[in-house]
């Protein structure tokens, strides 16, 4: 008799249970929709406000016998489950840049140069415009060895505010004009929003430095434009902060972004930054852009280029940049770290052999 009699109330309890099961179901596809909204609105997942909210009104209707604490616990678990599904599945979409989102590589056309299709894209060229007949002989010395780009700073981010600053948009009309005449296109730095669309007609592809690698709304303002973006990595940046700034860009709008790494501070005197090479492979795998590797920045030597490119290369890099200079010793920035032309025909002959 006892025992039926416990058997009945339990037989009451699965009932109840799966009419709960059946309610958390319904209240779970709630849930992810909300979760969809959220994401749409840009809105967090955790609201403690609205959760303090519905256990306010929980607590007011609650009738007993649980008690407000036992009901309050129960609900919390509830809550904390709710928000952690909707991260979940938010995070299953993942990034704009990342892999998960869009599993083929991003191949970036640059005027009828595709960038990250397989073959290894150079570019190279002075640290600064400095004069025309500077361009002429690197352009000249690019174009004889079939190679495609030229770089070269015209807006400079200098350390010291007395030293040379760059020629600016004037120094923009050299390359440009120089690169016309050899057939190569242009990438240069761009410091300051307010110069883009001053800037823009003389340019293929703009960089943004490392230093302004979290300079939002320069970010903001290169995701407007239809060119593309190679994007370099600051210089105490996280892999996953350079990955975030990349994703302020396309998420505005500009989906040819390249990622540039370029060293990162460590208390190392031997280089001038610390090249972090497996960072290669780590944004190939967790992004669709093609990656970059300066050599020169990252060094700050030139005694060590060709076994760095080679490296780069070796994991998995889509392109390199180097600094090449027609007579570096007299060069207006970064004099120590430039390769002269007869030595970028060593370097670059052996990169290739
Ligand atoms: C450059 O490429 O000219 C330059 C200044 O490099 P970074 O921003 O990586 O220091
Ligand atoms: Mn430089």
């Amino acid at each position: 008799m006892k025992n039926e009699n416990l058997n009945q109330l339990r037989n009451r309890i699965d009932e109840i249970n799966l009419q709960l099961l059946q309610l958390l179901n319904e209240r779970t596809e709630l849930v992810e929709a909300v979760g969809r909204e959220k994401d749409k609105q840009g809105l967090k997942k955790y609201d403690p406000i609205r959760e303090q909210q519905i256990i306010e009104q929980l607590k007011e209707k609650n009738q007993g016998p649980m008690s407000d604490e036992m009901m309050v616990h129960i609900f919390k678990e509830i809550f904390k489950v709710s928000v952690k599904l909707q991260e979940e599945k938010s995070h299953k979409k993942g990034l704009l840049v990342s892999r998960k989102n869009k599993s083929e590589d991003t191949v970036i056309e640059v005027n009828g140069d595709s960038i990250g299709e397989g073959e290894a894209t150079f570019v190279f060229g002075p640290c600064s415009v400095e004069s025309q007949e500077q361009m002429e002989r690197v352009a000249a010395n690019l174009a004889a060895k079939g190679l495609k780009y030229i770089r070269g700073g015209a807006f400079k981010p200098r350390t010291s505010p007395y030293d040379f600053q760059g020629l600016g948009i004037e120094g923009l009309k050299i390359m440009s004009e120089v690169a016309k005449k050899y057939d190569l296109r242009v990438i240069s730095e761009i410091m300051d929003a307010s110069d883009l669309e001053a800037a823009l007609p003389y340019l293929d592809v703009v960089q943004i430095g490392a230093r302004n690698m979290q300079n939002f709304s320069l970010l903001k303002a290169v995701g407007h434009i239809n060119k593309p973006v190679l994007l370099k990595r600051g210089l105490s940046a996280t892999i996953e902060e350079f990955v975030n700034a990349a994703e302020y860009i396309t998420m505005h709008g500009n989906p040819n972004v390249m990622l540039c790494e370029r060293g990162i501070r460590t208390y190392e005197k031997a280089t001038r930054n610390t090249l972090d090479i497996s960072a290669v492979p780590i944004l190939k795998r967790e992004t669709h852009l093609p990656v970059f590797v300066d050599i020169t920045h990252s060094t700050g030597r030139k005694d060590i280029l060709l076994p760095i490119a080679k490296a780069a290369l070796a994991v998995g890099a889509d392109g390199i940049m180097a600094e090449v200079h027609p007579n570096p010793t007299v060069a207006l920035s970064d004099a120590n770290q430039q390769m002269s032309l007869e030595e970028f025909d060593v370097f670059f002959k052996n990169l290739l052999s």
